[in-house]
């Protein structure tokens, strides 16, 4: 990890939002800490970097960002240990990500040294945001887009990097269940698109299909491959998992899929809780087939939001399958051996935690 401590000029709130903020309620990433990090990268150097109020900021109407898209995002959280640390996730995956898709939309790296003086920088002014461990988590989002006012399709001069904190609820350690539906009216991702990356224009085209899902009854729809609409993909935004006869099954990285952190340490703690886990594809028929033969047991997503979001219904190109809720599923151990890790409650074998401040 990076050990140079750059010394970025600190503007502070006069008066922190925190004390109005109700954090036995809180919801997902709509009450934001009191500060930022921001940077600026023109013509290749890095320049301007300072931790200020969080608030709006401007940008030019013209901007390669709001003209073109040139705009994408991490998302990862930090959770309250019971010595009272604050203990970050795997925050080198999103680092090595984040530069994955600027790569892919053509902007300049985020060194990662850069990456973590800031992420720690923001985490001490703002450790006061963290919530308790039974209260939630502190959601980290930085986002990176292309701020030059002109219309030449290039990615630009000039970009931004603002690093966030938003203290996020434990709305997913109830047992609340959702419903997702197939489509073959939308695809999420296709072979060359940018489905295994992470940029914000990912996330918009997806919001129509939502919405008709629910129309439909359902919450969110499963993502079927774009090439012959027989495979499973993801789900929403999240990675998809299925269980069949006690074996968990993913879909594998094939670059329509986007590697979840998620994901990534599930199929690792599957291995160490001695669960059998295959990353292979999975079709709508085999789907249809192991729930006939009475064999489909459980499905759920993963990502960093919801750790892991239980499924009790699929709509399978017009078959509705229910799926029981059990204490002991794979899904609940999977959950409560990441969330123990993740909260510093069950030992951090993998290195996965790091505690910057
Ligand atoms: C971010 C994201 C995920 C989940 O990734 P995590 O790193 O586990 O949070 C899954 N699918 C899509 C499309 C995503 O954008």
């Amino acid at each position: 990890m990076a050990t140079i401590t750059t010394a970025f000029p600190i503007t502070r709130v006069e008066h922190s939002r925190r004390p109005s903020v109700d954090f036995d309620n809180l919801p997902f990433g709509s009450i934001w800490s009191d500060h930022m990090f921001v940077a600026e990268n023109v013509d290749g150097e890095w320049t301007g970097a300072e931790i200020r109020p969080y608030g709006p900021m401007e940008i030019y109407p013209s901007s390669k960002a709001l003209q073109y898209a040139v705009s994408m995002f991490e998302g990862f959280k930090a959770h309250k240990t019971p010595e009272g640390d604050l203990a970050v996730f795997r925050p080198d995956m999103n680092q090595k990500r984040f530069n994955r898709t600027a790569g892919r939309f053509v902007m300049p790296e985020l060194p990662k040294e850069l990456f973590f003086d800031a992420l720690r920088e923001l985490l001490d002014v703002d450790r006061g945001w963290l919530p308790d461990a039974d209260q939630g988590a502190l959601y980290i989002r930085p986002s990176y887009f292309g701020t030059d006012p002109a219309l030449s399709v290039v990615s630009g001069r000039s970009f931004r990097f603002v690093l966030m904190t938003a203290p996020v609820g434990l709305y997913f350690t109830g047992s609340k269940t959702v419903s997702l539906v197939t489509t073959r009216k939308f695809v999420r991702a296709f072979p060359g698109g940018t489905g295994g990356h992470k940029p914000a224009a990912n996330y918009g085209p997806t919001m129509l299909a939502s919405q008709q899902a629910q129309q439909q009854g359902y919450d969110n729809v499963i993502w079927l491959d774009g090439h012959e609409g027989r495979y499973v993909e993801e789900c929403g935004v999240m990675n998809m998992w299925f269980v069949i006869d006690g074996t968990a099954i993913t879909p594998p990285l094939e670059g329509t899929i986007l590697p979840g952190v998620t994901r990534h340490s599930l199929i690792r703690l599957c291995a160490d809780l001695g669960i059998p886990c295959e990353e292979r594809r999975i079709s709508v028929d085999e789907l249809l087939d192991a729930h006939a033969a009475g064999t489909l047991e459980e499905a759920f997503g993963s990502g960093t939001a919801a750790t892991i979001q239980p499924i009790d219904r699929l709509g399978l190109e017009g078959t509705d399958v229910t799926l029981a809720q059990r204490p002991d599923s794979i899904a609940a151990r999977l959950k409560a051996e990441l969330y123990g890790i993740q909260t510093g409650r069950i030992e951090d074998r993998h290195g996965w935690l790091w505690r910057p401040i």
